[in-house]
């Protein structure tokens, strides 16, 4: 899914186009990974001021009805991104940045045989972690910690 089959999606259910949902929708397009409610009300401060969480947060659930976007959580928050209509798979996703890549084990070829009498009719599997770039920051930015440490021993 993208902005434009999300727009096409939209139209055929009969729903409104607005600038404000476009917009919305150009943030998945242009993030690549998974946004919160809240992020995308920081995103979209200036060009809708006062936009409230709510009005985010329904239009968020109305894509996930309909399937633009998939829903997930993280810390007990909500988090959304495009959802991916391709083949069965499953997702590394990043802690700082919410970017997500696609991993192709799935463990359930490896657990379907653990209980046979149990009848499984889905599966959720995540991996959390740091992607490459936020690597380097977070060690960056461990670097300039420890520097005004070693500073303020000195
Ligand atoms: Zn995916
Ligand atoms: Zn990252
Ligand atoms: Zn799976």
């Amino acid at each position: 899914m993208n902005k434009d089959e999300a727009l096409i999606v939209l139209k055929a259910k009969g729903y409104k186009h607005t600038d404000k949902r476009e917009d919305i929708l150009d943030l998945f397009d242009k993030k690549g990974g998974y946004l919160s409610a809240k992020d995308i009300q920081f995103a979209l401060r200036e060009a809708y001021p006062g936009i409230s969480f709510d009005t985010i947060y329904r239009n968020l659930s109305l894509f996930r009805d309909l399937s633009i976007l998939e829903e997930t959580e993280l810390d007990g928050e909500k988090i959304f991104q495009f959802h991916c209509s391709e083949h069965h798979h499953h997702h590394l996703i990043c802690l700082r940045c919410g970017r997500t890549k696609t991993i192709e084990v799935c463990p359930m070829q490896d657990l379907s045989r653990l209980d046979p009498e149990f009848l499984v009719t889905g599966h959720k599997f995540e991996i959390y972690g740091y992607c490459k770039s936020c690597q380097k920051a977070l060690r960056e930015a461990d670097e300039s910690i420890n520097e005004a440490d070693a500073l303020h021993i000195l």
